[in-house]
């Protein structure tokens, strides 16, 4: 098992700590919708990336209907 050769003394603890933040998400709105998406990603609520329907939405399909 790899042993620590000395102590990270607090200072070197809280240099490595300083790049450990989060950053908050950048969104952008849909061109096609207006809602709020992720950049560079296709848009979850209309399916459009760059004014092109990529994915195509359907209805809420119910999984369950063949259970009973
Ligand atoms: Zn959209």
């Amino acid at each position: 098992m790899a042993v620590p050769k000395s102590k990270i003394t607090r200072s070197r603890r809280g240099m490595r700590r300083s790049h450990d933040a989060l950053v908050a998400a950048n969104p952008n709105e849909c061109t096609n919708c207006g809602e709020l998406k992720r950049p560079h990603h296709v848009c979850a609520s209309c399916g459009h990336y760059d004014d092109r329907e990529v994915i195509g939405m359907t209805e809420e399909v119910d999984l369950d209907e063949d259970a009973a």
